[in-house]
């Protein structure tokens, strides 16, 4: 028996819920479809399970996409206090971390609930377990269905098939290129894709020589095309994590060179000048200990001051290289880590073939796509969640 519904999302995740909340208080019947045993995955390992569910200073400007104020009209509808709201009202305690970023006191199956409990009172039904085999446009007619979705769960028809089905980073937790797959099917272009928030491989030279600082981190700015982020970098053993350099690899393309500055609050070579003329006579690297990472400081000096004369020996064009190495440490990395570890995937779905409204694409009446699968990638801080809310609620209203 085909089941008959107004409105069929696929994809159980935070973008899904919200728009299936939506809908459901506008009176329309949803049917929301997930491949995995639970919903919302992604949010129960997100923020460390704490889920870093919004950012107060969420705004178009830090979101990545091939048309920058695509994200506007849907995030300035459903806003970082919308969301602020439903979690109080829910009861959940919570707090800022830092920059604006909002975690959970307890865990991020408190997110789960709550979505899961309005969507309930909005009397949204969900299908879990269950893959889509086809999806067919039905024929214009009277008849408002437009879509027949056949499923291992037997057919649906609907008038409207929201898409949000989301990247694919954490494949191991069921994670798919489906979306993508639908939009080539309906003719909609596809931005190039590419795992981001995931941190850099070094290349093999650059891994010899800084592998061994597996485990330290530091307090950093990290450049990379123009865009600058202040925060820590941590040293792993093929490359580079921590949160600066996540946000740096949201920007990263291949080839590209990335620059560290590994004292940002400080002018180094004043400093080392300022030693040398009260008469200090340490040595170099143990004077740049007092200011990095002893593993750090001894790493830099054998890399790029060779040896390990007293400060008075050194002239200060020796001191002035060695510090422009350290205010601009510059590397091409290999790669970034890769889906496994990526927190998003940066392009998708063209912002071009969408309503930047009401996120329906413009070639096929009844379709939408919502949240990642859509080419809007936010920094590391609560932003992917913001759009992920704002662009389901947008087509909530309407579908
Ligand atoms: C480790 C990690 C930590 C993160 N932490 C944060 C954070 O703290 N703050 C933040 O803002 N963002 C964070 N993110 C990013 C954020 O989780 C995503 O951007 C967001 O979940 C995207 O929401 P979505 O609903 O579009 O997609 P998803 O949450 O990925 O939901 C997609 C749903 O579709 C289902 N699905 C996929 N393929 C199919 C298919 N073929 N058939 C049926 N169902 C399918 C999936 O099972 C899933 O339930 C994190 C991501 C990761 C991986």
């Amino acid at each position: 028996m085909t089941v008959k519904t107004q409105v069929l999302i696929l994809g159980a995740g935070g973008a899904g819920m919200m728009c299936a909340i939506q809908a459901g208080k506008r009176g329309r019947n949803v049917i929301l479809l997930d491949h995995a045993k639970k919903v919302g995955g992604k949010i129960l390992i997100s923020g460390g399970g704490r889920c870093n569910f919004t950012n107060l200073g969420a705004s178009p400007n830090q979101y990545v996409s091939q048309n920058p104020h695509f994200a506007k009209s849907a995030l300035a509808r459903f806003t970082p206090s919308d969301f602020i709201e439903l979690v109080q009202n829910h009861g959940i305690a919570y707090h800022e971390k830092k920059l604006g970023q909002q975690f959970c006191d307890g865990s991020a199956q408190q997110i789960v609930d709550l979505l899961l409990s309005e969507c309930k009172s909005a009397g949204a039904e969900f299908k879990l377990e269950t893959r889509v085999n086809s999806i067919e446009q039905l024929p214009e007619e009277e008849n408002p269905l437009r879509f027949l979705v056949t499923t291992t769960s037997g057919a649906i028809e609907c008038e409207s098939l929201v898409i949000a089905t989301g990247g694919l980073s954490i494949p191991k937790i069921g994670a798919t290129g489906f979306g993508y797959e639908i939009a080539k099917k309906f003719g909609l272009a596809l931005v190039e894709r590419a795992a981001a928030l995931d941190g850099f491989v070094l290349s093999t030279e650059d891994e010899s020589r800084f592998g061994g600082l597996a485990g330290l981190s530091f307090d950093s700015k990290i450049e990379v095309r123009g865009k600058v982020f202040r925060e820590a970098i941590l040293f792993t053993h093929a490359g580079l994590s921590g949160p600066a350099t996540l946000q740096a690899s949201l920007h990263w393309y291949p080839g590209d060179p990335v620059t560290v500055d590994l004292l940002p609050d400080l002018d180094v070579f004043e400093w080392f000048l300022s030693k040398k003329k009260t008469g200090n006579k340490s040595i170099v690297r143990n004077l740049l200990s007092e200011l990095l990472p002893a593993r750090l400081s001894e790493r830099f000096c054998e890399l790029y001051f060779k040896d390990s004369r007293p400060l008075p020996d050194v002239s200060e064009k020796e001191l002035r290289a060695f510090c422009e190495v350290l205010k601009a440490w510059t590397f091409v990395p290999k790669e970034t880590v890769g889906y496994s570890k990526a927190e998003v995937t940066r392009g998708g779905v063209d912002t071009n073939e969408l309503s930047s409204k009401t996120l329906e694409a413009k070639k096929v009446a009844g379709l939408y796509f919502i949240g990642e699968v859509v080419d809007v990638t936010g920094w590391l801080g609560g932003y992917n969640f913001q759009w992920a809310w704002a662009s389901g609620a947008a087509a909530g209203a309407v579908v």
